[in-house]
């Protein structure tokens, strides 16, 4: 299994980084997690549309969904589009949002294009030849971190975005490679926590008994390399940081 990243930018896409999105692939599955401004174009870099066999959006933000609204014109009209609805795994509410977004015509254009599934009816999928799980994480709206497994094996967990605690360690259990957000440099003591610190993130991996940790969604104010000491301080394994065009095989 490859996991591409797409983009890892936050809130919003840089030059030469989009936001959060990543391809999860294998040799006959190519699943599209998160759908962040920019990453539909990274995407068809990769992978033609008809080759898509799902997409999954963590939770509702729109750095991590709002280039569902361009690909459903790409889903439609583009020369390689798939031919039949593509799964998209989402949180309720995701396909209404979209309506309300492109318009009346589009009513009858979205079940074309897209098949969706509500994150909140089931745990788990079989998607193409992976085994997809997830779980809600605490994000101050519904929310979800997943975990990929190729023959039994859990080779990834993602947390999507996600506070640090027991349900994103719930979520991300037995991977071996955990991608988790560091999408704030610190906790404020009067705000409940909505993201990870460096720190947490490392803690996090550290807690799920993971041996990588690609750390993304890094927010601006932190370096690179800061982000990497910051999670090493908490975490004993390798730390990779998430850019766009960066591909692990898992
Ligand atoms: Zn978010
Ligand atoms: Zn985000």
């Amino acid at each position: 299994m490859d996991l591409t990243v797409l983009g890892s930018a936050t809130p919003y896409p840089r030059p030469d980084e989009p936001a959060s999105g990543y391809l999860v692939q294998t040799g006959t599955t190519a699943i599209w997690l998160d759908a962040g401004p920019g990453t539909l174009a990274e995407l068809q870099r990769a992978i033609a549309l008809r080759d898509l066999t799902a997409i999954v959006v963590s939770h509702q933000h729109a750095d991590h969904t709002s280039d569902l609204l361009t690909a459903y014109y790409a889903l439609r009209f583009a020369e390689d589009r798939p031919d039949r609805p593509v799964p998209l795994y989402a949180p309720r509410g995701m396909l209404e949002a979209m309506a309300a977004f492109l318009g009346p015509s589009s009513r009858t254009g979205l079940p074309q294009a897209l098949d969706v599934r509500d994150l909140a009816e089931e745990r788990s999928a079989i998607v193409g030849d992976l085994e997809m799980a997830w779980a809600p994480v605490e994000h101050g709206m519904p929310a979800f971190g997943f975990t990929f497994a190729q023959h039994g094996e859990v080779l990834l967990g993602y947390s999507g975005d996600s506070a640090p605690g027991p349900a994103v360690d719930t979520a991300l259990a037995g991977a071996t490679t955990v991608l988790i957000e560091a999408g704030t440099a610190a906790q404020l003591p009067t705000e409940p926590s909505v993201h990870h610190t460096p720190e947490e993130a490392g803690a996090t991996a550290a807690a799920v008994g993971a041996a990588r940790l690609v750390l993304t969604h890094i927010d601006g104010s932190i370096t690179q390399e800061d982000a990497r000491v910051r999670a090493r301080s908490t975490f004993p394994g390798e730390v990779i940081i998430a850019r766009r065009g960066l591909t692990i095989t898992l």
